[in-house]
């Protein structure tokens, strides 16, 4: 039997988090960003509205001022963002004990056993985002699929604010049409890597060889080419919790001392998610 498997992404989460507590910057293009001092600040997060400005998470402030004039630039309060990270896990662990996060605003969940109780994967993805909605004021885009790998490729096809389903006996007409950066693990280089060898679509992938994979992508090409076929890891880790980080001294890429375990946490992620888009 196939699991079911579950990736929650609360969407725009830094963005969406301050404009919940202020509400006064609702319906306005706004970015949360870092260093705001600095000349080399980055946009961290930013709204819907200021999405549609054409501005980007990862550019520099400069770059997303010359987009959008009237862009609201704020400096992200990390603690905040982690007691809504921990109250949308609280929501999570109602559905199974199996939550893993990946990173702040992201969680796989295995609710194979739950469906008993709870009904069936869309069901409960159906659940979570209506608890989510009313408990926190946010939204959340779920993907429902049978390995990790596509309920994340689901969660990132619908946004804001939807449930996406890639179930076993559908992937390939779902999957496989999409470019293969769609796929977690694959960014900018891997992917023009591919294409040099005439391989635009995961379909592509998929129905190329573990061997030649390994011969253009190194080790990491087997693993790709095995995701593109379904064959992703579906293991969910229990209680997940991040290692503790005692102290972190003062370096050039912090105009601070980070403090807490989930400031440092979130740097890490964040860098961790612009080399996976590179
Ligand atoms: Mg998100």
């Amino acid at each position: 039997m196939h699991k079911v498997i579950l990736h929650c992404d609360l969407n725009s989460f830094f963005a969406s988090v301050e404009v919940k507590h202020n509400p006064r910057l609702k319906g306005k293009p706004v970015a949360v960003c870092g260093s705001i001092e600095e000349r080399h600040g980055i946009v961290l997060a930013k709204t819907n509205e200021a999405k549609r400005f054409g501005v980007s998470t990862g550019e520099a402030i400069w770059q997303a001022k010359q987009k959008c004039r009237d862009l609201i630039i704020i400096s992200p309060h990390f603690e905040l963002y982690e007691k809504y990270s921990v109250e949308a896990r609280k929501i999570y662990y109602r559905y199974t004990d199996m939550v893993e996060s990946f990173g702040i605003d992201e969680c796989w969940l295995d609710v194979t056993a739950s469906k008993l109780l709870f009904g069936d994967g869309y069901t409960i993805a159906e659940k979570i985002r209506e608890d989510i909605k009313k408990e926190l004021g946010l939204t959340i885009s779920v993907g429902v699929s049978f390995n990790k790998i596509f309920a994340k490729l689901g969660s990132d096809m619908k946004k804001p604010d939807a449930t996406t389903v890639i179930p076993y006996e559908d992937f390939k007409n779902i999957v496989w049409k999409l470019p293969t950066d769609e796929m977690l693990g694959i960014g900018r280089a891997t992917k023009r890597k591919l294409e040099k060898h005439g391989i635009y679509t995961l379909g592509h992938l998929a129905n190329s060889s573990p061997d030649f994979c390994k011969r253009i992508l190194g080790k990491v090409g087997v693993e790709l080419w095995k995701n593109a076929n379904g064959l992703g890891s579906n293991k969910v880790a229990k209680y997940n919790n991040y290692a503790p980080v005692k102290s972190i001294g003062r370096g050039n890429t912090f105009d601070h001392d980070l403090t807490t375990n989930q400031e440092v946490w979130d740097m890490l992620y964040f860098f961790q998610r612009m080399l996976h888009t590179v």
